[in-house]
């Protein structure tokens, strides 16, 4: 099994190495360190934490995979944000979240009596415009639990139905004081009409006072809007929905809109509001154009951003300070060429372009060192990783899984030898295998898996490896082999890095080889030495730590 990801982290060795672009390489030993034109040296194998990122996926465009954050350590951020111990729930008392979601609350409930005061002097009607989704009701369960971040409408609308949605933390009390204070609430959701009873119901079961049917807006049902409604297409947009409907309680309804608070931008733009808050929400992005002609560069999300691999970043960046997991997901889409359908573009996209210049390089290196060692007789040997080094997951990822990993679907894929060739890779296995080196496999994949990796790896075009040449992982009713004893800290179980470091050592040891070179596209695959030269291949799709 590829994918045993337990929440534990630890990246803790480094190796000693250089970089030449995107393409790290690392030495086991700096003694056996190779020059390189960049000059770059002492890189250590780990994943980078700073991160420039677009909301709407036009980052992918960049032949740089190293640089989208990879999606599982987003979701581990996500994770350490809510104080989601890793069921799909988020922690209801305490977490970075609630903290944060008190810091704003507790500044707006703080300037509530000077508002109202305010308004009382200018003989206006004060009123507060709130959206319903994780800015009074809270999502995240239904999101990560239920839909592991894969948005479902029918489920949604199942809990939108059966009410079960929580306040949203700290907002019951700031609604409720302004309520007493006497300002007036308006709910404006994206929900549909059908869904209004229901999200009116779910808002008092959890402790709203405030909210009444004439004073919340959901989204029209059927084509037609209302007339106080301006679309310059027949497709209106959220931002023209929202800003229209505030327009009309301004205009229409004589309330001037002091506040409006939404977890969304496009809750935001477009105006008629004296002020706009925006509360965190990493854990989807409902992006809209602003009303035309209309330019709002402060109301956009963040580009930059600080991100750990292991998920700890949660509990120290703020929201708006996480990467957004739709943007990260349509950032990965456009990576890969992939237009939506979870397919990836086989010939030509920013990872094909990326892995074609890092197999130019690898290539014209190796060669030399698999000339030179079998020269000297030093049996030279490259060791390749299996998925996503020499076989290509992304569409059993995107396509089959939507980034949740299933490892039912994992083994009907290899079984059936469903993988295309990683982009240009069978070239670099024919070119180090016709200069001398020997081809080994080494792979997470299990016993059971072996045989239907080397046929599907044989159907891709890679003829040169071999059943005596190709390490699976033993199960757990199996035993390891016997070089791994002495090696593992929880043997027989063994981390990825203590049996592919291991079985690395092994094959250098006992076999007798000299491996110039390891292909991974994880860090995990390349940490831990037994390699004269470490090559890191690009894969946002997921992180094995
Ligand atoms: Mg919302």
């Amino acid at each position: 099994m590829r994918r045993p990801t337990p929440r534990s982290t630890g990246l803790a060795v480094a190796a000693v190495g250089s970089i030449i672009g995107s393409l790290v390489v690392a030495s086991a030993s700096p003694a056996l360190a190779h020059g390189d034109a960049g000059g770059r040296h002492d890189q250590t194998l780990t994943p980078r934490t700073h991160f420039v990122m677009a909301a709407d996926g036009s980052s992918g465009a960049r032949a740089d995979g190293a640089g989208i954050p990879n999606i599982d350590s987003v979701k581990k951020t996500i994770y350490s944000y809510y104080g989601d111990p890793g069921t799909g729930l988020a922690n209801r008392t305490s977490s970075p979240y609630i903290s944060e979601m008190g810091r704003i609350t507790g500044g707006l409930r703080a300037q509530l009596k000077r508002t109202y005061a305010a308004a009382e002097r200018a003989g206006t009607k004060p009123a507060i415009v709130l959206d319903a989704d994780d800015t009074t009701l809270w999502t995240y369960d239904m999101e990560v639990a239920d839909m592991k971040f894969v948005f479902d409408p029918v489920r949604q609308d199942y809990w939108v139905q059966h009410q079960l949605f929580p306040a949203t933390p700290t907002m019951v009390d700031l609604v409720n004081e302004a309520d007493a204070m006497g300002f007036t609430i308006f709910g404006l959701t994206g929900r549909g009409a059908a869904q209004k009873d229901a999200t009116i119901g779910n808002l008092k079961d959890v402790g709203y006072n405030a909210f009444t049917p004439d004073h919340y807006f959901t989204k029209w049902a059927g084509s037609t809007p209302p007339a106080y409604i301006t679309c310059a297409t027949a497709k209106c947009t959220t931002v023209e929905y929202k800003a229209g409907t505030r327009k009309h309680i301004e205009q229409d309804l004589g309330y001037d809109i002091v506040l409006n608070i939404g977890d969304q931008w496009s809750d935001l733009q477009g105006g008629h509001a004296d002020r706009n808050v925006k509360l965190p929400n990493p854990t989807y992005y409902l992006p809209s154009p602003d009303l035309p002609g209309v330019s709002e560069p402060r109301l956009a999300p963040r580009t930059h951003f600080t991100m750990k691999p292991d998920g700890s970043s949660g509990l120290t960046e703020s929201g708006e300070g996480i990467p957004n997991i739709d943007s990260v997901k349509k950032t990965i889409a456009t990576y890969y060429g992939d237009l939506g359908t979870g397919i990836a573009d086989k010939t030509s996209s920013p990872y094909v372009t990326e892995l074609a210049a890092l197999e130019r390089r690898t290539t014209q290196r190796l060669v030399n060192e698999c000339r030179q060692g079998a020269r000297s007789g030093s049996k030279p040997a490259v060791v390749f990783d299996a998925d996503d080094t020499t076989l290509w997951t992304y569409d059993m990822e995107v396509a089959d899984m939507k980034f949740v990993f299933n490892p039912v679907r994992q083994d009907y894929w290899v079984q059936n030898k469903l993988f295309p060739a990683t982009p240009g890779m069978p070239s670099v296995v024919k070119a180090v295998a016709d200069s001398g080196c020997t081809v080994i496999g080494l792979t997470g994949r299990n016993t059971g898996q072996k045989a239907a990796t080397l046929a599907n790896l044989h159907e891709q075009g890679y003829p040169q490896f071999s059943d005596d040449l190709y390490f699976t992982k033993w199960r757990s009713s199996e035993t390891p082999p016997a070089y791994m004893q002495g090696h593992c800290k929880a043997y027989p179980t063994c981390t990825t890095i203590e049996y592919k470091s291991t079985t690395r050592a092994h094959i250098e040891q006992d076999l007798g080889y000299d491996v110039v070179a390891n292909l991974g596209d994880q860090y995990s695959d390349l940490i831990g030495g037994h390699a004269d030269r470490a090559v890191k291949l690009p894969n946002p799709t997921y992180y094995l730590p």
